[in-house]
């Protein structure tokens, strides 16, 4: 017997039962033993930043990476099954920082960095434990309990030894650059962290004058959209092809900028080059001492401004490259945290946003400006703390990209992307990336293990044991490899033997992540230390063991790694740049890349907008399945729209497989029928009839289509053939079986029980819980079958008869639109009709009988159809907001029957292509005659109605009403009743015998009543 189910599933309860079943049982761990000495299959974990509880938009990349790793241990496949947590930087810092109401760098310093690093830590403990339950509520299977935490000591030292082999081989260095600059965290930003974090914002847009010395009551006019750098100013660059012109009122500007302007005199750039001028901030010291003059550029933009730029080279990358060709000095007006310095007199001590209102009305008072507007531009904000950035110089640690560059294109070829663009924009991203800043002014972070000594000597510590080795004190002292203690620890130059100490930058969280397939795969280690991962601040939180190099040997590269499309720049590159650095080979073989997460309405999720979900509400609203389910029937190559409306979808959908497992539960439970677990591999067997051998082709079709999605990395068209597959068992093969369950008959019963068992198999990784659940209930009687879908491997694949299978799919197609015209025509189908005709489906010729039942008509012909007439008409409440003003065209051109059928229900009227939802389609036939067609297919239905036929379609209604009577009653299946029909009903006693067969009514009578009344015998 099969354990009864109720009429639908209660997604999230079930979902506890299971993940209770998986613990008491140990499924995981039985799965894992099953698998163990079998092939590997590597796979590597992008670290979740620990800082936060488990997101709506992280649950996404980790039901990938489960539905990945489920599938490939069905298949047999060794597996490590590794987690990782990222637990240093800034995201860390700024939730402390704000928890502590600390608002700088200086703030951080009095409260203590021992204390700050251990609130720190505190965070990522937290966190961690927040998101592995979150994982395991979402039924993802790692080994929870052995994760890497990059903020593990020997993370660090394998950091170490990455940057100390990138120093001997001459890549390091410090570099002194104009960089943007976070003022707020009091560090300068990387590249790759810029992308994704421009902003439109409005910000002053200035046109000020500045008086040239030796022409007086004429000025050159400069446009900025930063006044806080205007006391930096040191020069105005020209084009010296361009043309510019003096205006009457003196003001000097390019000619192409200002072509209404009648000018007094015009000359090239060329010439005005070398001309000095007064600075707009002479009044303050450090402008007063710089002699400001004209300067030749080639970039000077003629399209936006005045085409002559104003120079800061403390304030802006080109600037800076600038001064280095014209020797201009270099003004550095702003301190770490953002504020002017003291000899900028007044300005001292004011933010960089505080001090434009007063720039701004200093040089009004001073008549130096010519307008004052304001501008909205794209900006640069700071991606952890949301603070605009600026450019400032900075003494940065860099990697020089130029010698690996080559190679890192090279090995990024190796590598097998999907989507495939994605693989692209890593080609454009390593062409075109400059050094990698890998230095920030920060607490919380990788201690770069720099020393340099005032005899030139930059000494790079590559290891702990070498640390302790040259110190020369503070070990005592150094519970971690962390700021502050080992800040503390000095070490003897190598060159000349003085004590040096640490710089105080750490380093680019993307290197802590980068490190991983080395640091937790024991690369080069030379012997295996158990729990050896677990050292430093990562002591206590996890049991992971440092392996040796023969297991690094067997683990690297990851077959595969997945994260989104935002990893490219970050953790995809960081992990490609250490691995062709360390051993000249890409670190991953296959890459799966996805795109965004938005709302259900295509805006971005936020905390602020209220339309953010929560992983724990969304476990409890629609359940971790249909969340799954969600994410996985998500093409990788367009933005995700999350929310409650599609889970409804989703959770009617798979109410169909639930309502037609639970169908097979009950008729099987009435025949006392008895799966055999052997049938899975065999195939059903018995008297098999024609719609039988269907679905077993069916049902092998979708394990093939169901493999190739899978191996290709494409969640979607699993779901797509999953849901496919569920629809023909649903509303054909049950549909069309019904007679045949009532009657018990064992071969469809088999037939159905091998097609819902396979389907729950090849449907688990993406679906682990409802598959667990419905196997139990389907396969738990079967005598010694595996006690869950995960222990029993994946279905053996066999041919489908092909053949077959096109010819059923061509009966559906006739079905479908014979279902369709009988709707156009507003005829139910519960009224039988005279006539179909068919044209353009030869395959479903052998199943007229089967295409004549479904469609209740009593005679079908497969002949042509002449004299269709195609009216096509927009479905305006779709087509209007898409369309806009474009709808009139197509409105007409439709009208004018000027347009071109595309097939698959699609047309194109006046250049627009128009989908099947957009349109309304109807296809008049000869007088009385109703038409369908599609891909080549036409159907023609007649109407008309006869006695007769009235009389059979009101038998048809009444034995709907009776069976709704029946189950309202709550009568069992098999439950004999009397029936009486009201005397106006008298007439349908004709038709007895079916009636009674229909509503298994033993008697059927009529009386003076005015409703059918039923009674059980
Ligand atoms: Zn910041
Ligand atoms: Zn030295």
């Amino acid at each position: 017997m099969f354990a009864p189910l109720p009429d639908k599933p209660d997604h999230p309860t079930l979902e506890l039962e299971i993940l209770d079943v998986w613990e008491r049982e140990r499924t995981f761990e039985q799965l894992r033993e099953l698998s163990r000495g079998g092939p590997s299959w590597s796979f590597i974990d992008g670290p979740v930043t620990a800082n936060k509880t488990l997101a709506v938009h992280t649950a996404w990349g980790r039901t990938l990476k489960d539905v990945f790793q489920r599938y490939k241990a069905l298949r047999g496949f060794d597996q490590r099954y590794q987690n990782g947590f990222d637990c240093q930087g800034l995201w860390i810092e700024v939730g402390v920082e704000r928890e502590l109401g600390l608002n700088s760098k200086k703030e951080i310093e009095e409260y203590g960095l021992a204390e700050f690093a251990r609130r720190c830590r505190d965070v990522v403990v937290w966190s961690s434990a927040e998101l592995t339950r979150g994982s395991i509520r979402l039924g993802q299977w790692m080994d929870w309990g052995n994760d890497y935490f990059t903020f593990s000591d020997t993370n660090i030292e394998y950091i170490w030894r990455f940057l100390r082999i990138v120093d001997e081989r001459g890549w390091l260095y410090l570099g002194h650059r104009s960089t943007e600059w976070c003022p707020r965290c009091g560090t300068s930003i990387s590249a790759h962290e810029l992308a994704g974090h421009y902003e439109n914002r409005l910000d002053p847009s200035l046109y000020v004058r500045f008086p040239l010395r030796d022409r007086p009551g004429e000025a050159l006019v400069v446009w900025t959209t930063t006044p806080w750098t205007l006391p930096a100013n040191v020069a105005a660059a020209v084009h010296p092809e361009a043309e510019y012109g003096l205006s009457e009122n003196g003001d000097w500007v390019a000619a192409a900028l200002y072509p209404d302007e009648t000018f007094v005199r015009t000359v090239r750039g060329q010439e005005l080059v070398g001309l000095r001028y007064g600075g707009p901030f002479d009044t303050l010291a450090p402008g007063a001492a710089v002699e400001h003059r004209v300067i030749p550029w080639d970039e000077v933009a003629l399209d936006t401004g005045t085409g002559i730029v104003h120079i800061a080279p403390g304030c802006g990358t080109e600037d800076f490259e600038l001064s280095k060709v014209h020797d201009l000095p270099v003004l550095t007006p702003v301190d770490e945290g953002g504020r002017f310095y003291s000899d900028y007199g007044w300005l001292h001590g004011m933010s960089t946003a505080e001090s434009a209102e007063q720039i701004v009305g200093d040089l009004g008072d001073r008549g130096l400006l010519a307008r004052a507007d304001v501008y909205e531009h794209s900006y640069p904000y700071c991606w952890r703390c949301h603070t605009p950035l600026i450019f400032r110089l900075s003494d940065d640690w860099f990697i020089g990209v130029d010698e690996i560059r080559q190679s890192l294109l090279d090995a990024n070829a190796t590598v097998e992307w999907t989507p495939a663009y994605m693989g692209k924009r890593m080609d454009d991203w390593l062409r075109n990336m400059g050094d990698w800043n890998i230095s920030r002014r920060r607490f919380y972070g990788l201690p770069l293990p720099f020393y340099p000594c005032a005899c030139g000597r930059l000494n790079v510590i590559g290891s702990r044991a070498e640390l302790e080795q040259r110190a020369t004190g503070g070990l005592e002292q150094l519970e971690e490899l962390r700021r502050p203690w080992i800040d503390a620890v000095k070490i003897s130059c190598a060159e000349c033997g003085a004590e040096v100490e640490r710089v105080p930058e750490v380093g680019d969280v993307w290197l802590d992540a980068g490190i991983v397939p080395f640091s937790t795969l024991g690369w080069r280690n030379p012997e295996w230390i158990d729990q050896g991962y677990a050292t430093g601040a990562a002591k206590g939180l996890t049991k992971a063991d440092l392996p040796d190099q023969a297991y690094w040997e067997k683990w690297f590269p990851a077959d595969w790694v997945s994260e989104m499309r935002e990893q490219i720049r970050l953790w995809f590159y960081s992990q490609l740049f250490m691995a062709v650095a360390l051993v000249g080979r890409a670190p991953f073989q296959k890459v799966l890349g996805y795109e965004k997460m938005l709302d259900e309405r295509g805006r971005e999720m936020h905390g602020s907008w209220g339309n953010m979900i929560e992983a724990e509400d969304a476990f409890a609203r629609m359940g971790a399945d249909v969340m799954r389910w969600q994410y996985c029937s998500q093409p990788p190559n367009q933005n995700l729209l999350f929310g409650f409306g599609p889970a409804h979808e989703i959770k009617r959908k798979l109410l169909t497989l639930w309502h037609s497992t639970k169908f097979l539960v009950d008729y099987g439970n009435i025949e006392k029928f008895t799966p055999r677990y052997e049938d899975l591999a065999a195939g059903p067997d018995g008297a098999l009839r024609p719609l039988d051998y269907w679905l077993v082709a069916r049902t092998r079709r979708l394990v093939v289509d169901a493999t190739e999605a899978y191996e290709s990395w494409r969640t979607v068209d699993v779901v797509r053939a999953f849901e496919a597959f569920v629809d023909d068992v649903s509303n054909w093969y049950i549909r069309r079986s019904r007679r045949r369950f009532w009657n018990g008959e064992e071969a469809a019963l088999r037939t159905l029980w091998v097609a819902l068992v396979q389907g729950l198999r090849v449907v688990s990784p993406v679906m682990p819980f409802l598959s667990e659940h419905l196997w139990r209930v389907l396969v738990g009687p079967c005598e010694g079958a595996p006690a869950s879908v995960f222990l029993a491997g994946w279905p053996e694949q066999a041919e489908p008869d092909t053949a077959l299978l096109e010819e059923v799919a061509e009966v559906r197609r006739v079905v479908t639109l014979g279902h369709q015209a009988r709707q156009s025509a507003g005829l139910k189908l519960r009224q039988p009709l005279r006539r179909l005709v068919v044209e353009g489906a030869p395959l479903a010729e052998s199943h007229g009988d089967e295409i004549a039942e479904e469609l209740r008509v009593k005679e079908l012909s497969f002949a042509r159809i002449d004299a269709v007439e195609l009216r096509v008409k927009p479905n305006l409440p779709v087509l209007g907001p898409k369309l806009g003003k474009g709808l009139g065209a197509v409105r007409a051109a439709l009208a004018a029957g000027e347009l071109e059928e595309l097939g698959g229900g699609r047309f194109r009227a006046a250049g627009h292509e128009l989908g099947p939802d957009e349109v309304l389609v109807e296809r008049m036939g000869k007088e009385g005659w109703t038409v369908a067609a599609e891909d080549g297919v036409t159907v023609a239905l007649d109407t008309a109605l006869d006695p007769e036929l009235e009389l059979e379609g009101r038998v048809y209604e009444l034995i709907h009403t009776v069976n709704s009577m029946r189950k309202d009653a709550g009568l069992e299946l098999t439950d004999r009743i009397r029936l009486t029909l009201p005397a106006a009903d008298a007439d349908l006693l004709a038709h007895a015998e079916w009636i009674k067969a229909e509503t298994l009514a033993v008697t059927v009578d009529a009386d003076a009543g005015s409703a059918p009344v039923i009674a059980k015998v």
